[in-house]
């Protein structure tokens, strides 16, 4: 299937085929929905009242691949197998997510890839919406996105490759101030991901 999707929250085109789960084969992802489960607990992944879903979780599989939480699936709190699908490519300057998999890929699938593509020892990313932990880190004056750049695009997801190739390092953190309550952080095991977002959590609550 290949559909161009101009509303909602996907904003790339997104050419999903759908495919059994594989989740449960992949080294890490007990881990990976463990942490996920937490954050949901936590109030950092969710849903909002409307439906719309927040936050999503990926894992790095091998040749540029990646696994990563569903759209849609933000209200559910133990998600399983079956809540996660595997990015095949991002190709950020046609603006295009190529996924498999029983569910359609996170519609800030881009971002993540940027991470993954900017970071070759980044294992895992982890999006949380906040706005107690997105209004502290701009006060903070953490790393950030540009105001003006919207989350899922191509500009997006330059600007992240800049943010994170600037810090260097094989984890970090960026504040997304063109997406509103938007965190994004990478690390090497799930672990480091999460401890950095539950550190400024406990800072910012
Ligand atoms: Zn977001």
């Amino acid at each position: 299937m290949n559909e161009s999707v101009t509303e909602g929250y996907v904003k790339y085109t997104a050419d999903h085929t759908g495919a059994a789960a594989l989740a449960a084969e992949v080294s890490g992802w007990k881990e990976l929905d463990k942490a996920r489960t937490r954050l949901y607990g936590l109030g950092l992944v969710g849903a909002l009242p409307n439906g719309v879903g927040f936050g999503n979780v990926s894992i790095r599989m091998n040749d540029g691949e990646f696994l990563i939480t569903g759209t849609a699936t933000g209200g559910r709190k133990a998600l399983g197998p079956d809540g996660y699908c595997t990015v095949n490519a991002v190709d950020i300057e046609k603006n295009r997510v190529t996924s498999s998999g029983p569910v359609k890929a996170s519609a800030e699938s881009m971002s993540h890839g940027a991470i993954y593509l900017a970071c070759p020892s980044a294992r895992s990313v982890i999006h949380i919406h906040s706005r107690n932990i997105f209004d502290g880190m701009l006060r903070d004056h953490y790393p950030c996105t540009p105001a003006d750049v919207p989350y899922g695009t191509p500009e997006m997801a330059r600007a992240l490759i800049a943010c994170v190739k600037e810090q260097g390092g094989s984890r970090g953190m960026v504040v997304m101030a063109g997406h509103d309550e938007g965190v994004i952080a990478w690390g090497g095991p799930v672990q480091e991901a999460l401890d950095l977002i539950l550190e400024v959590y406990h800072t910012y609550n």
